[in-house]
């Protein structure tokens, strides 16, 4: 998608701190960071989000790739959080599927 910020960071037109990279996602640092560790996992297509993706093998390597950042980013034994916004009420700004990876603080709960 030409207007994706995500797809930019994709195709390498928009920089960004990389973390992990394979043929199929993509992880990198959020450029607002509202902890320590706080990093995105994105699919390299794209896909509007969650309610759009159906790959059910990308979604478990994903997930694969957001506890080896964990492990690689030292929060696996503190703890941390995984969170993807969806659509209007989600307050999903950027409407490329991304997994939100935050940790190395205490994290809010209510
Ligand atoms: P969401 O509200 O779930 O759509 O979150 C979008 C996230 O993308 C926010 O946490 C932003 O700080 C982050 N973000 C937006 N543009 C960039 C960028 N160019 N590089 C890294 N992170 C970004
Ligand atoms: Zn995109």
């Amino acid at each position: 998608m030409d207007d994706c910020v995500f797809c930019k960071i994709v195709k390498g037109e928009i920089p960004s701190e990389k973390v992990y990279e394979d043929s199929e996602i993509l992880a990198f640092k959020d450029i607002n960071p509202i902890a320590p560790v706080h990093i995105l996992v994105i699919p390299k297509t794209h896909i509007k989000s969650l309610v759009e993706f159906n790959d059910d093998e990308l979604l478990a390597k994903m997930f694969k790739v957001i506890k080896q950042i964990a492990k690689d980013q030292n929060i696996e034994e503190s703890g941390y959080r995984v969170v993807t916004n969806i659509g209007e009420n989600g307050g999903q700004a950027v409407k490329h599927l991304h997994f939100h990876v935050i940790g190395g603080r205490k994290l809010e709960t209510r």
